[in-house]
Parts: structure tokens; sequence; C-alpha cells
């Protein structure tokens, strides 16, 4: 798991430990991802299905893609295809993906990379492995986060953050046994590169076996953990256990809390978690396929506008 390492976490800026007074996130579920596949055929993991829309929000839906070893010829991605009223958040934790946009964003992202892409209006897009990863094969995997966006941001302009790893943010725990990325958002003053549009946090967080993380977090937003690879605990009083592929839900509080098991699988020799959270948008959601919009009628125009080549069209295609 490339991502962004650090070979000495003791260099990094530390987070501050809980406080008398800091009270830490309860847990209130803990769901497993059902495993499909997506576009032209690779493998994800659904991580927020099961989960009440209304514990999301200020997110739609995540998918963790692959991890997957793709043989030579056999890499996949997603067909042209269009979005409206929300942003696709593309992170790459090993191997490339190339994206394509008929707004003239794009690029390609590998390791640690992320793509940020506000659908906003609307419009086309294409993301699929480089023509020379689909010939000699490898490893591909990666996260993708769809974030709402509030009502008077949906028409918005499209636009395009091209987020690369050097830019994150990278924090460690107080005891120095957790890598902490931070994509978006702030984490006890320390902010991330990426822009939003309502007030959310990204992280990326790598616990040692047998380490511990407090994770301070904005008490105004929602907090969900899901766990990449590994397993571990979440949670501080009421610590459930969680393990590769599992979401927790948890409740309002200053802090939450993260451990990791002293024995890992071999395979993945740390926990991996991916840490989001938002302010809560607090709107009604019409959500059908590629589409997040307020009402069906808006998803219905979508599907016209879409239909009538509004979108724009396939560059190269
Ligand atoms: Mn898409």
């Amino acid at each position: 798991m490339p991502a962004i390492t650090v070979d000495d976490l003791t260099v990094l800026p530390r987070l501050k430990a809980p406080g008398l007074g800091d009270q830490p996130r309860p847990v209130w579920q803990v769901t497993t991802a059902p495993q499909g596949y997506e576009g032209e055929g690779f493998p994800v993991r659904r991580a927020f299905a099961g989960i009440d829309m209304l514990h999301l929000d200020p997110f739609i839906m995540m998918d963790q893609m692959g991890e997957v070893e793709y043989a030579p010829g056999e890499p996949k991605g997603t067909p042209w295809h269009p979005h409206r009223g929300f942003e696709t958040v593309t992170y790459i934790i090993d191997g490339v993906f190339e994206h394509q946009d008929s707004h003239g964003g794009g690029g390609t992202i590998t390791n640690g990379d992320t793509q940020w892409m506000t659908a906003g209006s609307g419009l086309l897009h294409i993301e699929t492995p480089p023509e020379w990863l689909v010939q000699a094969g490898g490893l591909f995997h990666g996260v993708q986060l769809w974030v709402n966006l509030p009502r008077d941001s949906k028409m918005n302009d499209p636009r395009y953050q091209d987020i690369r790893s050097s830019e994150v943010a990278l924090l460690t725990g107080a005891d120095a046994g957790a890598l902490v990325r931070v994509i978006a958002g702030s984490v006890d003053g320390h902010a991330g590169p990426g822009s939003t549009y309502s007030p959310m946090t990204l992280v990326h967080a790598t616990v040692e076996p047998g380490a511990r993380l407090d994770l301070p977090w904005n008490v105004d937003h929602n907090a969900l953990v899901y766990v990449l690879s590994g397993s571990g605990k979440v949670g501080a009083t009421d610590a459930s256990a969680i393990r590769t592929g599992q979401t927790a839900v948890l409740g309002s509080g200053d802090y939450l809390t993260i451990a990791a098991d002293e024995k890992q699988e071999s395979r993945s020799p740390k926990l991996e978690v991916i840490v989001v959270g938002g302010q809560p948008i607090r709107e009604p959601i019409a959500w059908a396929g590629p589409f997040v919009m307020n009402t069906k009628a808006e998803v219905a125009a979508a599907y016209e506008d879409f239909q009538k080549g509004r979108f724009g069209l396939p560059i190269g295609g």
C-alpha cells in the first residue's frame, strides 16, 4: 500500500491528545460493505450501503475500488457517462487512473493523488486505466467518494481539482503510532489541500499494529470510519471490533479512537482507514443513477438535458 508513506513518524507534527472534558464519539453502527462490480467490470466494495442517508449527509456513497491485481489486458474502467448535482472524489492508493471530462478537466493520478471533480450543472466523464497499464496489468486500489452539493451550488460550473500526494498534510498521533493524511478539511488546525463547497474533512490514516489513534474531529461534523484493510477497534469506552470492508458510524463528540490489532494478516500488515465527516446539508435528496438533485423533477430534467446532448460531448470519442 504505497499511497504516501513516511519512514519516521516521530518527525511529523503531533495531534493533541484528548484533554479533560473532551468527549469520545460513541459507535452507533458497524456495517459490512457488499461486494460487486462497477463500470466495465472492476471489483468494488460499496462502503456505505445499509447506512441511513441522514447519517451520511453530506456524503452520498463511497466505493473501495479493488484492491485487485490485474492480469495483462484485464484492467477495467468506466465508459463515458454523465453526472450532475454533486462531486466525485477519486483517491488512488495503488496503480494509475486517467480521467477526462467534457468540461476540459482531467489528468492522470497515481499513488496518493486525488481528483476532486465538481460535476455541478453537469458534464460527461470517463475514468480508466492508461493503455500501457492495460497491456502490462498490475495492482489497482482506490476510493471514490460522492459528495453532495448544497442546493445553491448544484448548478455551479463544473470544477476540477488535481490534488497531488505531496500536497496532503501529514500528521501523527500523540504517541506517533499512526500516519494521518489530511486530503481536505482540517484536523486539529492542520488543513489539507482540497477545497470544498460545504465544510468537511477527508482523511486516510494508517495505524501501526498495536497502536491507537485518538483523532480530534470537528464537533460540527458527522464521522464515518471505513476500513480499507486490516483489523482493530473503533470507539473508546464502547470499542467495537472492525475489519476490512466495514464502516463504523459514530455519534457526536470531540474525537474518535481507532486502535489496530497487535496481530494483522501478512497481506495487510497495518490498519488502513478512510475517515470522513462533514457538516450535514439537511436538504431533500432526489438521487437516480448519476444525478443527485433535490427534487424528482430536477432529476427528470437532468435525464432530458443529457439525452439532448446538453452535457457536452466525449472528447476524442
Ligand atoms: Mn463517474
